[in-house]
């Protein structure tokens, strides 16, 4: 499965889950720490890992 990464709100970090492009598509996605849904995604599926400047 692939590895997204999300921002979340409420913890305030960026948390990475593996999930299925039908989780994804149905925006089941939890936050793994605080259950949190306001989940930010940081990279989308059609964006290359490149390096990142942060
Ligand atoms: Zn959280």
């Amino acid at each position: 499965m692939p590895l997204y990464e999300f921002y979340c709100e409420k913890c305030r970090k960026e948390v990475s889950m593996t999930l299925t492009m039908r989780e994804r598509e149905k925006g089941e996605v939890a936050c793994p720490t605080c259950g949190s849904r306001k989940l930010r995604p940081l990279v989308g599926p059609f964006f290359a890992k490149t390096s990142r400047k942060s």
